[in-house]
């Protein structure tokens, strides 16, 4: 527990905290929804990739996770697929009923991520996840008119993609209320605290309904300096820690 080794792939992974889920070989392994296997089918993904496959049972099992991995090592599906498959199990997603006055989205599941090009990507993958399920996906960032993306949060969002500053925005404007937030999702966390953004994401998560104990956090980085350690126990409880393949740090 807690010490760097090689797995049975000889992949180096550190993993800390209690109970950990043991990693899977395959994406039908980690207790995903069925409407999201499909999506993954789809997709084209035949195996999970390492950080996958230490991940998603783990974020499926409903813990905290604080996962640390390189580029390009498919961080994006490792939390988007138990989220969305969380969704879907709850049920209730969807569209907006047409006879309801309340133009504030309530979002049960809200993906951070530090610039408006990655929270775009995050956004398309997001939608390719939830394509089999119903649930509603929508996107927030700056840089350009907030308008559009009002009047499609009016439509209702199941899963809010945003950068912090933009949302901060939408939260004082009282277009989006984070009284229903599950599921709390920070992509390079790292980068999002080197551009600054640690009072905005402090602001967001006051703002949050659900105490820590009973949302779900997911804090993904490709570093994991002492600002990060300190994010992390402020934000989840009883989180595991993982590290899978060679990272800086
Ligand atoms: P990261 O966020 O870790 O930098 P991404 O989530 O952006 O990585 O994934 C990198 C690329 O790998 C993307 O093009 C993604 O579609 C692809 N990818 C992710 N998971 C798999 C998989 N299991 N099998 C095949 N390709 C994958
Ligand atoms: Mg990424």
């Amino acid at each position: 527990d807690g010490e760097r080794r090689l797995d049975k792939y000889d992949i180096p992974v550190e993993v800390s905290g209690e109970g950990a889920p043991p990693p899977v070989d395959d994406f039908d392994k980690a207790g995903l929804a069925e409407a999201v296997l499909r999506s993954v089918v789809r997709c084209g993904y035949e195996k999970p990739t390492p950080v996958q496959r230490y991940a998603l049972p783990i974020a499926k099992a409903g813990r905290d996770l604080m996962a640390c991995a390189q580029t390009g090592s498919g961080k994006t599906a490792a939390f988007c697929l138990p989220v969305v498959s969380g969704l879907v199990e709850a049920g209730g997603g969807g569209r907006r009923d047409r006879g309801s006055f309340e133009r504030r989205a309530h979002p049960r599941a809200l993906i951070l991520a530090p610039t408006r090009e990655l929270a775009a990507q995050i956004y398309e993958e997001a939608k390719k996840f939830s394509s089999q399920t119903g649930l509603r996906v929508a996107v927030a960032y700056g840089g350009t008119p907030i308008g559009d993306q009002l009047r499609d949060l009016e439509r209702g969002a199941d899963i809010l993609v945003a950068t912090p500053g933009r949302l901060v925005d939408m939260v004082e404007r009282s277009r989006v209320s984070l009284e229903t937030i599950k599921y709390l999702v920070m992509d390079e966390a790292d980068r999002m605290l080197d551009m600054g953004f640690e009072p905005q994401i402090r602001k967001i998560v006051d703002r949050m309904g659900m105490p820590k104990r009973t949302r779900q956090t997911l804090l993904f980085s490709a570093t994991f300096p002492p600002e990060i350690q300190r994010l992390a126990s402020d934000f989840m409880s009883n989180y595991i820690f993982i590290t899978v393949g060679r990272v800086g740090s």
